[in-house]
């Protein structure tokens, strides 16, 4: 049986949206979409979205919805959808929500569920100003996902580095933009049906485990 899966990953930065994703990704072979992964390839080869993008991702904010709209719209149109997505970090405003609604009723899909992984706060600063990124996409922390060799990815064998964004007072500003623009989210894929809410705050395996449970995968 072929699982179709078009779905969202809602939640805290740092909350393990990229690591979820990564791992439902090989299960489902459906591919990730990380605006942030997208944005910080656009910021480094320093493209027209890329340039527009930068200032608010360094200040911790979030980048205009137009932006993100057509960054999206884009990336949908390519042929690699046909058995789904994951989302990770999008929607983050309502108006993305109904942005990527408008979108979805134009190619004739739907989004089938929202995964809200739910991390409480005093967890985030930690997990944030602890993890180490490839730019491959891979994500490691020092403390809970430690690479094979120090500063090494497992997957390309790139140089790990500390995202300029994973320090304490960026944190704070992005933890803010959270809690005024994302949270609503909840509320209103709750209100579409297609949330499932899962406790974030267990071993990586754990929360894999109880996202394949809930989604029935
Ligand atoms: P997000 O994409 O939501 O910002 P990430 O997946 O990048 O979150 O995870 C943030 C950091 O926390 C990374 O360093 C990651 O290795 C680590 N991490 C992810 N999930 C867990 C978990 N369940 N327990 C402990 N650390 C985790
Ligand atoms: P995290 O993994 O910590 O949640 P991301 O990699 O998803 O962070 O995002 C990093 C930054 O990129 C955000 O702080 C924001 O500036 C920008 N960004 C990513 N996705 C979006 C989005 N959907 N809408 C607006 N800004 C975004
Ligand atoms: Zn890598």
């Amino acid at each position: 049986m072929v699982i179709q899966m078009r779905m969202i990953l809602l939640g805290k930065p740092g909350g393990g949206k990229g690591t979820q994703a990564t791992l439902l990704k090989e299960h489902l072979d459906v591919p990730q979409i990380s605006t942030g992964d997208i944005l910080r390839e656009a910021v480094k080869n320093g493209t027209p979205l890329g340039k527009e993008a930068k200032n608010y991702m360094d200040a911790g904010k979030l980048v205009p919805d137009d932006l993100i709209r057509g960054l999206v719209e884009e990336r949908l149109s390519q042929d690699d959808i046909g058995k789904g997505f994951i989302f990770d970090g999008f929607p983050r405003t309502l108006a993305q929500a109904e942005g990527l609604k408008k979108i979805a009723d134009k190619l004739g899909i739907s989004i089938d569920k929202a995964v809200y992984i739910d991390v409480p706060t005093d967890k985030i600063v930690k997990r944030l100003s602890g993890r180490r990124s490839c730019a491959c996409g891979a994500v490691y922390h020092i403390e809970s996902k430690r690479p094979k060799i120090e500063g090494v990815c497992d997957a390309c064998s790139g140089k790990l580095y500390q995202r300029d964004d994973d320090k304490e007072d960026v944190i704070k500003q992005r933890i803010e933009q959270y809690e005024a623009q994302t949270m609503p989210l909840i509320d209103y894929y709750r209100k579409e049906g297609k949330l499932v809410t899962i406790d974030g705050d267990q071993d990586i395996d754990e929360v894999f485990n109880d996202i394949k449970r809930g989604l029935g995968i």
